[in-house]
């Protein structure tokens, strides 16, 4: 009773009442979170925060939503399966602004995100000078149902959802002119688009239901954009005439009008750190994070309200001198009357929110619960949690948490790079030691790292690595396929080997997962072929892959999942109905390995595996490698397609860390902290102070002032983005880069070195 009192009262003031909650490795927990708040979800890496704030939030949100709009989404919903929660009280709709590391559209571009090329077209299209004699021209996108067209709702987020004549004219007895087609936008935009049918000679004064159906079908399904001359506020009939006279078209409707919404537009880009990005860019060029908070950008100008907002690690990507401009833009998103739910590392966001939820205490099994609710301050009392040790002091300052730095005897020497906006840069990389590149999103620093040092050191090499995903055929095109100028100058020949360790995917479909990529997986499918019942059958350890015919699965050819083809959607993977995802042919699933069968090795976590195999020297080694990173709550036979860009990095540098150290090596890797938890930090620091302390070399480009702060080496970027960027400012160590004045991220390392 007291329970369903104190229920009512949350209610009604305002919060979101999760019960239940199932998810992946979620403890069955149940939450209060307040609306109109900035709520950030916490925790080490594998603990649950985007089960609850994705998986399970986020998911049901979009199930009411789909339910509402698209009947053939309860079909899908039954094969993909709802969330596993009880029940979620007072959600609001919700937009997923998250990081997609999948292949985005390369059509798409800056321009195209934020709707700035559209009004610059209609910008030029009326106000632009045109030459003697040439008509003025006159275009528009009608079909808000194109796959280009955006959904009114998510204003181009990416999900653009098939819509129905219902859903676009809610009350077909209004007429065109009385905004009967509620998916048109506001405003001059929308009247523009009722100004052209009058010219096309529609009529916009009868109800929508009166009109004939070729033609109400035109108008909300085309993709052709007409080119007429257009007469604001004129009827059918003063249009004819005025057609049929030559009157000048009238267009002065509005250019002051979209020249302040493309000036209002191009501020919020700048505030958020964003300026640097030029219109024609493609999103495929673009970081994650960039992404994402282009999309943020468009979300503040859309003046939506009421709505719940979903982020992942908005901080991505974003040194800390920008992220004051993120905390502005939720302020603004907040004060218009939403809500945010965002997962985040960040301590400094963390610390700004209204409201904390700490998930853990550690990953997989060992998390999934709720440590903390409430207020960021009253998380200090929870001696469970990892994330108030580092909120509150407790861990060890990152000055103490760093070995000795270490003193390089030679350099890997760069000279004249050329590249976006570097202009003939010189660069030394300490040889032996371990480097991190930083300055402010746009300085450079990619264009450093992940393209100058690789190209030229891998070209020196004759080794054809690194960017092995991009432009792979799956519709991204090539994406930025110049190599840098310049030239190596010195040091080179102490580097024999370049391993570059990115976030993408390690494999786009089920078929690839840990314990085949690292390759552990052909030692288990030995051991099961050596056992005497698969001897008896004559099975060899082929039988026992999922990638060849012999023993897998006939329905899902091994992949456990079978693919459902969506429309305007990526296809989403079901389990197979056959084998239900476990892989194989119930003839091999019989041969037994110390009581387990290969698909139950597959459904092992690696801690879990690291135990079961404890006598298996090669096998426990690579084990106990993958739970030094942090990965023991990962199941060896997880597809690539469920894991993040940040697990499917630390597989890659697991991989190469399970290999023997020969030394001699240069290990390159962009932002190996994201998605990581400041205990999972440290714990990869460690494990890259390892491969320098066996004689190799490390490039890192980061953000995190922790990762700054344990670096032997820095070299900062900067001072601005863009053309106000692309030069070296400080080269140093940790105490160089600290006293440098130039430099903008030597006041935030000083914070995390004092
Ligand atoms: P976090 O966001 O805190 O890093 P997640 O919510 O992504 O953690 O993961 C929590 C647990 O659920 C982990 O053990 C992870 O391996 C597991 N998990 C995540 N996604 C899936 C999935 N699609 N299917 C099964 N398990 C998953
Ligand atoms: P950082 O890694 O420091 O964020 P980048 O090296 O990615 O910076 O970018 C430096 C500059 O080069 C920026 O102005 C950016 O817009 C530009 N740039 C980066 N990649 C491309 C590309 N593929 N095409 C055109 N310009 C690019
Ligand atoms: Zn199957």
């Amino acid at each position: 009773k007291q329970n369903d009192k104190k229920q009512n009262d949350r209610k009604s003031a305002g919060f979101v009442l999760v019960r239940g909650a199932r998810e992946h490795n979620l403890k069955n927990v149940d939450l209060d979170v307040p609306r109109d708040a900035l709520v950030v979800f916490s925790g080490v890496s594998g603990s649950g925060k985007s089960s609850l704030a994705f998986g399970t939030l986020y998911a049901e949100a979009q199930r009411r939503y789909l339910e509402s709009v698209a009947p053939y989404a309860r079909r899908l919903m039954d094969q993909v399966g709802v969330p596993a929660v009880d029940s979620i009280d007072g959600l609001p709709p919700a937009i997923a602004l998250q990081q997609q590391r999948g292949s985005p559209n390369a059509r798409s571009s800056v321009g195209s995100v934020t709707t700035l090329s559209s009004l610059l077209r209609m910008l030029y299209s009326r106000a632009g000078s045109y030459p003697p004699g040439q008509p003025m021209l006159f275009a528009e996108d009608f079909s808000p149902n194109s796959p280009q067209g955006a959904c009114p709702g998510c204003h181009g987020l990416g999900h653009v959802f098939e819509v129905t004549e219902e859903t676009m004219v809610p009350d077909p007895t209004l007429t065109i002119r009385d905004r009967a087609v509620a998916a048109w936008p506001p405003a001059w935009h929308g009247q523009n688009l009722r100004d052209i049918l009058v010219s096309l000679g529609h009529d916009i004064d009868k109800p929508w239901h009166k009109l004939p159906r070729k033609t109400r079908d035109w108008i909300l399904y085309t993709e052709e954009q007409p080119t007429v001359p257009v007469y604001a506020g004129f009827g059918p009939e003063e249009t004819r005439q005025a057609l049929a006279s030559g009157i000048e078209p009238s267009y002065q409707v509005a250019a002051q009008r979209i020249a302040s919404a493309v000036s209002q537009r191009v501020e919020t880009l700048v505030g958020l750190g964003l300026g640097y990005l030029s219109l024609d860019r493609s999103t495929p060029t673009l970081s994650p994070g960039e992404l994402q908070r282009l999309r943020l950008a468009t979300q503040i100008r859309s003046n939506l309200f009421g709505v719940v907002y979903v982020l992942d690690e908005p901080s991505a990507g974003l040194h800390p001198a920008d992220a004051e401009s993120l905390y502005a833009a939720f302020d603004a998103l907040k004060q218009a009357g939403n809500t945010l739910f965002v997962v985040e590392h960040d301590l400094h966001l963390i610390r700004r929110a209204d409201w904390l939820v700490d998930v853990g205490p550690d990953a997989g099994e060992k998390g999934g619960r709720i440590l903390y609710s409430g207020p960021p301050e009253g998380l200090q009392d929870v001696t469970a949690s990892h994330t108030a040790r580092y909120l509150f002091g407790a861990a060890p300052a990152a000055r103490d948490a760093r070995a000795q730095a270490r003193v390089a005897r030679d350099y890997l020497r760069l000279e004249g790079i050329r590249h976006n906006n570097l202009h003939g840069v010189a660069a030394a990389f300490p040889i032996g030691a371990l480097t991190t590149v930083t300055g402010v999103s746009g300085s450079g620093k990619s264009s450093l790292v992940s393209h100058a040092l690789v190209d030229l050191v891998s070209a020196h090499l004759g080794q054809e690595v690194a960017r092995e995903e991009q432009g792979d055929g799956e519709g991204e095109g090539p994406v930025s396929s110049m190599r840098a100028a310049g030239r190596l100058a010195g040091g080179q020949d102490a580097i024999r080997r370049l391993v570059v360790v990115d976030q993408k995917p390690i494999g786009r479909t089920p078929r690839s997962n840990l314990a085949t990529y690292t390759g552990l997986f052909d030692d288990v499918r030995r051991l099961f072929a050596s056992t005497r019942a698969a001897r008896a059958r004559r099975y060899d350890a082929g039988r026992f892959s999922f990638n060849v015919a012999k023993g897998r699965c006939d329905t899902c050819e091994g992949e456990g999942f079978v693919s459902v083809e969506m429309l305007f959607m990526p296809s989403v993977y079901a389990p197979c109905p056959k084998c239900h995802g476990a892989r194989y042919d119930e003839a091999t699933l019989s041969i037994l390995w110390n009581g387990k069968s290969i698909a139950d090795v597959l459904g092992l976590t690696v801690e879990a595996a690291r135990a079961f195999f404890a006598d298996q020297p090669s096998i426990a080694r690579s084990l106990s490698v993958l739970e030094d990173i942090g990965l023991g709550y990962l199941r060896l036979g997880q597809p690539a397609t469920e894991l993040s860009g940040g697990e499917a990095q630390r597989i890659k540098l697991g991989t190469e860390l399970q290999r023997s150290q020969r030394g001699s090596t240069l290990y390159v890797l962009d932002e190996p902290t994201t998605g990581l938890h400041p205990a999972d930090v440290d714990r990869l620091m460690r494990q890259l102070h390892a491969l320098v302390d066996a004689r190799n070399t490390v490039v890192l480009v980061e953000h995190d002032v922790r990762v700054m702060a344990q670096s032997d080496w820095i070299i900062d970027l900067g001072p601005g983005a863009g053309a106000e960027g692309g030069r070296i400012v400080a080269s140093g160590t940790v105490e160089t880069v600290v006293a440098n004045k130039l430099s903008r991220t030597a006041p935030y390392l000083r914070q995390a070195w004092a």
